[in-house]
């Protein structure tokens, strides 16, 4: 189905600049690490968790993040 009016796809890519992520750390209550951006995640530096990251939002919910992949 074509609809008569299209939308420009911007290409978004989130981009989290070193300033950004000298902010963040993990939200875990007694872990507190620096965060790194891998693979299009936060993953804290200590416990592994890997935060979910938006085009313009990150997610920093513990309870919503994916845990480590192994060891
Ligand atoms: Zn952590």
């Amino acid at each position: 189905m074509n609809r008569g009016n299209t939308v420009d796809r911007v290409p978004q890519t989130a981009e989290l600049s070193p300033e950004l992520l000298a902010l963040l750390a993990c939200p875990v209550a007694d872990c507190h690490a620096p965060l790194i951006a891998r693979d299009g995640r936060l993953v804290c530096s200590r416990c592994g968790l890997r935060y979910v990251v938006g085009d313009r939002w990150i997610n920093l919910i513990p309870e919503e993040a994916e845990p480590t992949e192994g060891r």
